[in-house]
């Protein structure tokens, strides 16, 4: 069987992307087309070269920030031939359509470009999914924000790398303790690497992780999932009259039961739209 790996990216903790270069994050703007795709395909062609060196044989590739537009943040003509883009519109998170278009077991999975969750201290642009107004999300008690959706969705299949801001580590760690991290940037140490210096960091973590893949570990939690959605100040659930799901709100928090992951990441979507702003 063919050797398929998961690449999974967000954008914030991307290589050279620090707190003043907020705009190359924008998906769509001027800085973002020209330096910040950039950056972002340097991190994921530097994972892509450690993998076809190792003898993986897919790359399939999600790129989820700003996921609902349709550009995507890497060059797509610099990716090797191998790498498979899933295939869902808008780059939009359908994580049961996404799951479904890998193997039942892949290689491995590897998250890049991630950031830590609201409210981490020593991070660059800590958020979780949306923040405001999101201010923390559990699936059965695991506090979660990209990386964790990610790997969730994936349940079972070996955990291999995380590349990001070094704040990013501890979502990845408290999720599978056995991942690699790879840090490409540390507010704590003011270490503000270049994509030059980040490249080859990164294809020698990468091409670790894939080696030591007997010892990496993938996240399997237990049924019923339990989802529970916190919101910053100033934001507020409006009460539906009708809730089509198993689950409740209360001021600033809702809670729900789903009887997959996708599913209630699904659900999500629909107790989102309920949240409104005080001002
Ligand atoms: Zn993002």
């Amino acid at each position: 069987m063919k050797k398929q790996l998961i690449l999974i990216s967000d954008m914030e903790g991307a290589s050279g992307i620090f707190d003043a270069d907020i705009k190359l994050l924008r998906n769509g703007t001027e800085e973002w087309r020209k330096y910040g795709r950039e950056k972002m395909t340097s991190d994921i062609l530097a994972v892509c070269e450690a993998a076809n060196e190792f003898g993986i044989d897919e790359i399939l590739y999600y790129d989820a920030h700003y996921a609902g537009n349709p550009e995507h943040n890497v060059i797509v003509e610099k990716l090797p031939s191998n790498v498979k883009l899933f295939d869902t519109p808008d780059r939009c998170f359908f994580w049961r359509r996404i799951r479904g278009q890998a193997q039942i077991n892949p290689f491995g999975l590897i998250t890049v470009g991630q950031h830590a969750r609201n409210g981490e201290g020593n991070a660059y642009f800590a958020h979780t999914i949306q923040s405001p107004p999101l201010k923390a999300f559990w699936i059965n008690d695991i506090h979660i924000a990209e990386i964790g959706m990610a790997i969730l969705s994936f349940q079972g299949v070996k955990y291999l790398a995380n590349i990001g801001c070094a704040a990013s580590e501890k979502e990845a760690k408290e999720l599978s303790e056995k991942v690699v991290h790879i840090s490409v940037k540390d507010k704590s140490k003011k270490w503000e690497p270049s994509i030059k210096e980040t490249y080859p960091i990164i294809k020698q973590g990468v091409l670790e992780s894939l080696k030591r893949a007997d010892k990496a570990e993938g996240v399997k939690i237990n049924t019923p999932y339990r989802f529970k959605l916190e919101l910053c100040e100033s934001y507020y659930f409006e009460q539906p009259e009708l809730i089509s799901w198993k689950g409740k709100f209360s001021e600033q928090e809702a809670v729900w039961e789903a009887p997959s992951v996708e599913i209630g990441l699904e659900i999500f979507n629909y107790v989102r739209e309920r949240i409104k702003d005080v001002r």
